[in-house]
């Protein structure tokens, strides 16, 4: 019997419309757990280098983790991998809501799509019952909207829909796959599953998950639970709201965004307004919001409601999606929240990135205002009207462009970076906030953060709202605050991270950039990015693990929670090990597609002050302790440990080592 996963993935050949039902290896759970670990290796082993994006050979993989669906609270993600389309390297993005405990219960543990189909289909997954139907009259539809009709046309209230808008259709590079109450928003998944001609995947299930010891394991889940209601009731003294209590985050339940407003950067990512937030458009924001916000709501099985539901006078009820609230006015230097709101609903039918296309939206008006794009470039035509002249009015219009794919729209559809290139004319100058290829959240600080710097640098989600972590942002000023901190700060993987906590300050010998020092920043973003990992193959949320400071999910109680579930042998070594070799894995997939040292740059102007000597040095070191070489490139001893000598002997065999 399998425990905790279903051992059956649901495989689909769109070309041929072929639909099977394949029987997953036990041992690739004991190597690679679930979730984004193995997805990452069917990626290896079946999506070689030589395969872009929109090839049918791209598979699109829809993933739960080994513990989705299980009574773990929050284990509730969906990871979606492919190849993306903005950066061609493989990618993920991480959906909460219901769908992958739906899945699950239908009895699956992935949907993985290859090929394409000849017309536009949806897929509805019924327990075993599945079926490729045509969708040709949803073309064009909403991302929200259709899936409502899907469930109306299927007579399933109760179907988990994910669903493409027209940004998807049209394959934008930053469209969004929009499920529910979230959606996998970044790196242009949604593209992938357009050229697949696939609108939306629907899913009901009603069959049971078997767990190995559920008495053993119920004790972890009401821990967890406890934990949980305590943190929402007490929260973390001294520390920003939206990290404070727990969530993913708490954008919606707090109206105070004075640090995101001035620390986050307006238009293209270059003007940051230092002294935005008065107590005028404080009142004004918080009025809009609370007149919007309908609910407070939950992904599933979990109480902490960090999401919303908002109705917008003559608009569509949506989700609001991650810092969406902010992004549409900060880009389109608009200071209403209302307008933020409103861009933010139709963005979400239309299934953009809400990071990336306010950002590409900006660089537009940009270029214009450096007379590199032209007023030919915003006229209208018979189709559509020209472009009107306030902020607001310009920025809608160019949104409704570019998704449709319509004169300057068509080229901006590709992203900043690759738009700047067919522009030319200087036009790549002003592509100055993207990291390998994709969009960067748009912040503008002060002297560089060592920590960030390797965060940003090295991780694969090449997404800092989703790989920030534990470590607190900024130092407690004073010590009886760390103090305080620290008192309770059981997640920490030994007493050592709370000796350079307590030894931290704002300013001197012990502050930021050089202290923490090399190696402490080291084992600091590999703690950090090991939570990450566990999440990713778990399916946890990082809301209630790797992004909080103080989380019920941590690396002491996880081994005994995916034992009692799964029946693994695990302890808080073999878990380490297992994060180690999902790690090198994913990383060596994109190794294998050329990503190397080079790659691993920060945003260009992110940080004012910057100290390219130290932070040569940082990087070095990192590499060294994540056992890669000089050039970012797994070693073969450190493949080997991790039981993954395969990967070294493709590498050998592609001639990518180059000394030996
Ligand atoms: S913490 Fe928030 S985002 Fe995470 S599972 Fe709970 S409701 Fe969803």
């Amino acid at each position: 019997m399998r425990y905790g996963e279903t051992g059956f993935n649901l495989e689909i050949d769109l070309t041929r419309g072929n639909i099977e039902r394949v029987e997953t290896d036990p041992k690739m759970t004991e190597l690679y757990l679930g979730g984004l670990g193995t997805s990452a290796k069917i990626m290896w082993d079946r999506v070689g280098p030589e395969v872009k994006p929109f090839d049918p050979e791209n598979l699109l993989i829809f993933s739960t983790g080994l513990l989705g669906g299980t009574p773990c609270p929050g284990a509730n993600r969906t990871i979606v991998m492919t190849v993306s389309p903005q950066t061609e390297f493989i990618q993920y993005s991480a959906m909460g809501g219901f769908f992958a405990p739906e899945l699950k219960y239908a009895g699956w543990d992935k949907i993985i799509l290859r090929g394409k189909s000849p017309k536009l289909v949806y897929i509805y997954i019924n327990n075993d019952k599945v079926e490729i139907r045509d969708a040709t009259h949803l073309s064009g539809k909403g991302a929200v909207e259709v899936q409502d009709l899907i469930r109306k046309e299927l007579k399933e209230p109760r179907a988990h829909v994910a669903a493409i808008g027209l940004a998807g259709e049209n394959k934008v590079r930053f469209a969004s796959i929009e499920q529910g109450r979230s959606s996998a928003s970044r790196l242009g998944l949604g593209a992938v599953m357009g050229d697949k001609g696939v609108k939306a995947i629907a899913v009901r299930g009603t069959k049971d998950i078997n767990v190995a010891r559920p008495a053993e394991l119920m004790e972890h889940c009401n821990w967890l639970m406890d934990y949980m209601m305590w943190r929402m009731d007490n929260p973390i003294p001294k520390t920003m709201p939206i990290l404070a209590i727990l969530g993913s985050p708490q954008e919606m339940l707090e109206t105070d965004e004075k640090w995101h407003t001035e620390n986050f950067v307006w238009g293209n990512a270059r003007t940051r307004r230092k002294d935005f937030w008065s107590k005028e458009i404080e009142e004004e924001w918080t009025r809009t919001q609370l007149a919007v916000r309908t609910r407070l709501i939950s992904c599933y099985n979990c109480p902490i409601k960090c999401g919303a539901v908002l109705t917008i006078p003559e608009q569509g009820a949506y989700m609001m999606k991650c810092f969406t609230k902010l992004t549409y006015a900060l880009g389109a230097m608009v200071d209403s929240l209302e307008f933020s709101l409103r861009t933010a609903q139709r963005a979400t039918e239309y299934g953009v990135d809400g990071f990336s296309a306010p950002q590409v939206m900006a660089f537009a008006f940009e270029l214009k205002e450096a007379g590199i794009l032209t007023d030919k470039d915003f006229e209208g035509t018979d189709e559509y009207p020209p472009c009107p002249e306030d902020n607001g009015g310009r920025f809608n219009w160019l949104l409704d462009r570019t998704v449709r794919r319509q004169g300057i729209g068509n080229i901006l559809a590709d992203g900043v970076y690759a738009a700047a290139r067919t522009i030319g004319n200087g036009a790549e100058v002003y592509d100055h906030n993207t990291i390998r290829k994709h969009e960067q959240t748009p912040l503008k600080l002060g002297m560089i953060n060592p920590i960030y710097y390797v965060m940003y640098c090295t991780n694969e989600k090449l997404n800092i709202t989703q790989i920030e972590g534990q470590w607190p942002q900024m130092p407690f000023r004073d010590p009886a605050d760390r103090e305080a901190f620290v008192k309770d700060w059981f997640q920490v993987p030994d007493d050592r991270f709370k000796e350079w906590l307590l030894k931290w300050e704002p300013k001197g010998e012990f502050a930021l950039p050089y202290y923490p020092g090399i190696n402490e920043i080291c084992e600091i973003v590999d703690w950090m990015e090991r939570m990450h990992y566990i999440d990713n193959a778990t399916g946890v949320c990082t809301g209630l693990s790797a992004f909080h400071p103080k989380p019920p999910y941590h690396i002491h109680n996880y081994p005994k929670i995916i034992s009692a579930a799964t029946g693994l042998d695990m302890d808080e070594e073999t878990l380490t090990k297992f994060t180690k070799r999902e790690r090198q894995l994913v990383r060596s997939n994109n190794v294998r597609r050329g990503w190397r040292r080079e790659d691993d740059t920060p945003p260009l102007d992110h940080w004012a002050k910057r100290l390219p000597e130290y932070e040569k040095q940082i990087l070095d070191a990192y590499h060294v302790f994540k056992g890669w070489d000089m050039d970012g490139i797994p070693t073969k001893e450190t493949l080997h440990e991790l039981d993954l000598d395969y990967i070294a002997e493709d590498f050998e065999k592609r001639g990518i080592y180059k000394n030996g």
